[in-house]
């Protein structure tokens, strides 16, 4: 499961991170309202974990301006504010849960777990395909032709990316910055060598090269 947490906190993003991974929880923070609903767009987590008081915007604003695009990932509020009122709007703007800070870890994850529990039953069949390529994220499985094939963690991660991007063009910056949030050293040809070994799976012409901007793959 992979989190996109929002927290300017940076002490605490940090605990979050180091005690969401123990549990097998890929996290991925950013910790400005911009930089979140970039990633969302871009990048869709499967659950987010939203700060309300951030920098550049108020957590409020970033579920509102989500909800409005029509994007339905789970999101759980996560604030030092108390109040009934603040309570309220995070959930009349649509956000799934709410947490007060201060918190304690196994309470975080209990509420982590509903969300999951919710999306396993709602998306109960939510295979990604595109052209000949079938990828089915639960079972974190990839098929080409209807044949099984075995890709790495970070192989399987920029393919999902492209399949979920289809049409559109993800840049060199965007994909090598994925691969450095799920714990790759990334190196100035790591991302090549990646995309090289995919092509050689999924066929050559799958994954297309923007020249001097990034990678794409068809919507068919
Ligand atoms: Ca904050």
């Amino acid at each position: 499961m992979q989190i996109l947490l929002v927290e300017d906190d940076l002490s605490l993003a940090d605990g979050l991170q180091q005690a969401l991974k123990q549990e097998g929880i890929t996290v991925n923070h950013v910790a400005r309202g911009q930089e979140a609903l970039h990633v969302v767009k871009s990048f869709p987590p499967d659950i987010m974990i939203l700060d309300l008081g951030l920098p550049d915007m108020d957590g409020i604003e970033v579920v509102s301006n989500l909800r409005k695009e029509k994007i339905t990932l789970p999101i759980l509020i996560l604030t030092a504010r108390n109040s009934v009122e603040d309570k309220v709007s995070g959930l009349d703007v649509g956000a799934d849960d709410y947490l007060a800070k201060p918190f304690e870890m196994p309470e975080l994850l209990a509420r982590i777990r509903v969300l999951e529990r919710r999306i396993s039953t709602t998306k109960a069949s939510n295979n990604i395909e595109v052209g000949v390529v079938s990828l089915d994220p639960k079972a974190m499985q990839v098929m080409v032709n209807n044949q099984d094939i075995t890709l790495s963690k970070s192989e399987y991660m920029l393919l999902k990316a492209l399949l979920q991007n289809a049409g559109r063009i993800l840049t060199r910056d965007n994909l090598e910055s994925q691969l450095y949030s799920w714990g790759e050293e990334v190196s100035s040809n790591t991302l090549e060598v990646h995309i090289h070994h995919l092509r050689k799976k999924v066929g050559s012409d799958f994954i297309k090269t923007v020249r001097g901007v990034g990678y794409t793959v068809n919507k068919t």
